[in-house]
């Protein structure tokens, strides 16, 4: 019976299949017995729901995942995982492991030929070389599933879930929020992991909005607006926008000065409603 929660096993398990962990690939395998049993509650697995899982590495969470969800896909870029998966996760026949990039897969496809009908959710515990890059890509790229819960390092989640306006917010705090609700459900310490990580741990939840929070008249200049506004925090947004756009420094001012803010303004003064009124108050200015 597997036992992927404990050393001793896991240690024979990959032993018999040659593996040696990864740093490159982020290779940290959860084996605190009370976290993966968490993630799988607070993803909504259940009847009726698809997983889709971001790297299973040996399938711990995986296996739970596949005890309550009626279906799930478990995409993973380590083809020397492959058959530990075959032999770990063999019992399980609401189970197909994917070989492949998570990047690069066309995931619309796979949801679509694998959860028709199911309602759909993300739940990983992601390699943190992409943490920021997969979260982006699933949000922008405005895939069908309800909700995205992540395991990311501790200080990616406190960034990941600020509050948009506050010190820690950045432009993927931003981002983040204009598609989703985050929030952070628990931490996990570094000792919870095989091998250990340097860094400590939490879990967050998006919770994928139907409809975004702001109009804008144009998104692309939004994002844009943002990513200049954040570049380098100590500069007033002013300038950085009328650099980072090329948009002459008086037209930046008038906007900000239609929107209320004043010629001062830094990062940390906007809220979301105030970046999207910054945003739509220089559509025209471009
Ligand atoms: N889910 C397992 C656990 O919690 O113990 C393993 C998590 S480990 C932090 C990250 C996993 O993602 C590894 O199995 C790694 O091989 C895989 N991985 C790394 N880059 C990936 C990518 N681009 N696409 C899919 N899987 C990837």
């Amino acid at each position: 019976m597997n036992d992927l929660t404990n050393a001793a096993f896991i240690k024979a398990l990959l032993a018999r299949h040659g593996f040696r962990f990864s740093k490159a690939l982020g290779q940290n395998f959860i084996i605190d017995p009370t976290v993966c049993p968490r993630m799988a509650e607070c993803c909504g697995a259940g009847p009726g729901v698809g997983v889709l899982e971001i790297g299973p590495g040996i399938g711990v969470l995986t296996e739970q995942l596949a005890q309550t969800a009626e279906k799930v896909v478990a995409v993973e870029l380590d083809e020397r995982l492959l058959p530990v998966l075959d032999e770990t996760l063999g019992a399980f026949d609401n189970v197909r492991v994917i070989h492949g990039d998570v990047l690069k897969l066309d995931l619309f496809r796979i949801l679509e030929e694998n959860f028709f009908g199911l309602r759909a959710a993300v739940c990983a515990n992601l390699p943190y070389y992409i943490t920021s890059p997969v979260i982006m890509a699933l949000l922008e790229s405005r895939l069908p599933v309800e909700s995205i819960t992540v395991m990311v390092q501790k200080e990616a989640a406190d960034r990941l879930c600020a509050a948009v306006g506050s010190r820690d917010a950045g432009a993927v705090t931003v981002a983040v929020n204009y598609y989703a609700e985050a929030e952070k459900l628990f931490d996990v310490p570094a000792g919870s992991f095989l091998p250990a990580p340097k860094v400590n741990s939490s879990v967050i939840r998006l919770t994928v909005r139907p409809e975004p929070p702001v109009a804008l008249t144009d998104e692309k200049l939004f994002f844009r607006v943002v990513k200049s506004v954040f570049a380098q925090r100590r500069k007033t947004a002013a300038n950085s926008v009328s650099a980072g756009l090329g948009i002459s420094k008086a037209a930046v001012v008038a906007a900000l000065a239609a929107i209320g803010q004043p010629e001062t303004a830094r990062a940390e003064q906007f809220d979301l409603p105030q970046l999207a009124a910054f945003a739509n108050a220089l559509t025209d200015a471009e």
